[in-house]
């Protein structure tokens, strides 16, 4: 049995890799192990190869949990600049795209190396191709793993395996089955930031139009997200509907205002004013694409020259194109999901340490834990957050 590291990390993902930087840098032997055949595959596959790695504008509004205070202490202590001083120091070359998302010029790839990198001149070990088949409780309060290389002991233990969403990577639900092993409540899991999928006669009415974008204000529980919005073939996709999807779940009201930013009653009366002869449908198609404005035409609404539109019949119209009522039957699931929602109770957890309150030494980070951001760099945010969190507390 090796008993040679101060600390053991589960998953060399975002998450683990800075919590074992963190506390190497602070003289800790750290162990990182993980079952794949090489670190950090969600960070390669991310922001579409260019990964999104943080958002100028977190705040902790742009997270979801059963407790919203919970990601709190960490973010404010490893901020969006923090990360951005890392890159910086390695000279990776970064650009914002938009809403403050920064993303890598060339690749993703860069990410992966600067914190192999920041590991080797730390000292963290990293061990791939490493299955843990299970995590025992010693009577002095240190853990053994067993692991398909042999049996390792630690004092400390950091659980930064990550959520279910594309199970082709990696994912699993490890960390959730280890922290009901050690007490800890695990919330409900869902797939989140996912394309949702539409049965019945939107689908009908839709799905040769796989491809149409647009951009839309989805709303669902309160809350809204002014995007794009991008027809597939099995429903709907784009930012807007990727992020209203964490907050929807089966029989949930989901409305898209098709006309985000223009007040439709207003615009149908100025056309019925000045282009009394013109058709609703040709006026649609110069703000909707043509051919989604020609099909709400053929199945929603009913078009004909302007000035023969009643004011009721305006505003019945108007209310339409503003709360457009979409009935989602599921989402894609897991296997496309960007994030998995729920996860490893908060509750159960120091806020500033990340550490287990039930098993001292015990410490969960990363999207296992019960936090999950929007789209736009805030889960990558989360996890050096959470990872720096919990490797400063290792070496305090
Ligand atoms: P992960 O990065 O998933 O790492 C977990 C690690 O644990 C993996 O290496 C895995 O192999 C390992 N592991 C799992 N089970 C075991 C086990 N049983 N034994 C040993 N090891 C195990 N977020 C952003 O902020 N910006 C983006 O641009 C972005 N793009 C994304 C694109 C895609 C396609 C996906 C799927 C996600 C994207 N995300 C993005 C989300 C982001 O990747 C995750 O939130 C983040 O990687 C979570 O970090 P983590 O360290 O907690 O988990």
């Amino acid at each position: 049995t090796e008993k040679a590291h101060d600390a053991i990390v589960i998953g060399a993902g975002a998450a683990g890799l800075m919590a074992a930087i963190t506390a190497a840098q602070r003289g800790l032997r750290v162990l990182v192990v993980d079952h794949a055949n090489k670190v950090g595959k969600k960070i390669l596959m991310s922001g579409g190869g260019r990964c999104n790695f943080t958002n100028t504008g977190t705040t902790p509004a742009q997270y979801l949990s059963a407790n919203p205070h919970f990601c709190k202490s960490a973010l404010a202590r490893y901020t969006p600049w923090h990360f951005i001083e890392l890159v910086e120091r390695h000279r990776i070359a970064y650009h914002e795209k938009e809403l403050g998302q920064l993303f890598c010029d060339e690749s993703s790839k860069l990410i992966v190396k600067m914190l192999l990198d920041e590991c080797a001149t730390a000292g963290v070990e990293v061990r791939t191709q490493c299955t843990i088949e299970r995590v025992e409780h010693l009577d002095d309060g240190s853990f053994r793993l067993h692991t398909a290389q042999g049996r390792l002991v630690t004092p400390s233990l950091v659980i930064a395996s990550g959520g279910l969403s594309i199970p082709s990577m990696g994912a699993s639900g490890f960390g959730y089955t280890l922290a009901k092993q050690f007490g800890h409540e695990v919330l409900p899991t869902r797939a989140g930031l996912v394309p949702l999928t539409l049965t019945g006669k939107h689908a009908e009415r839709l799905q040769d139009l796989a491809g149409v974008s647009l951009p839309v204000e989805a709303r669902c529980n309160d809350t809204s997200f002014r995007n794009f919005m991008l027809v597939t073939h099995r429903g709907i996709s784009g930012p807007s509907i990727l992020q209203v999807s964490s907050y929807w779940q089966p029989g949930d009201d989901l409305r898209l205002d098709l006309l985000p930013g223009i007040d439709a009653e207003a615009q149908l009366r100025e056309w019925q004013a000045t282009r009394r002869d013109a058709e609703l449908k040709t006026l649609l198609a110069e703000v909707l694409p043509k051919r989604f404005a020609q099909r709400l035409c053929e199945h929603w609404i009913a078009s004909k020259p302007l000035r023969q539109y009643t004011p009721p019949e305006l505003r019945g119209i108007a209310d339409l194109l503003s709360s457009w009522p979409l009935i989602a039957s599921g989402t894609e699931g897991y296997r496309t999901a960007e994030v998995t929602l729920g996860g490893v109770d908060s509750d159960g957890l120091s806020s500033t340490t990340m550490m287990s309150r039930h098993v001292p030494g015990l410490y969960f980070i990363g999207e296992v834990v019960d936090v999950t951001g929007w789209l736009g760099g805030y889960n990558f945010q989360w996890a050096w957050a959470s990872g720096h969190a919990a490797g400063t507390a290792l070496a305090a």
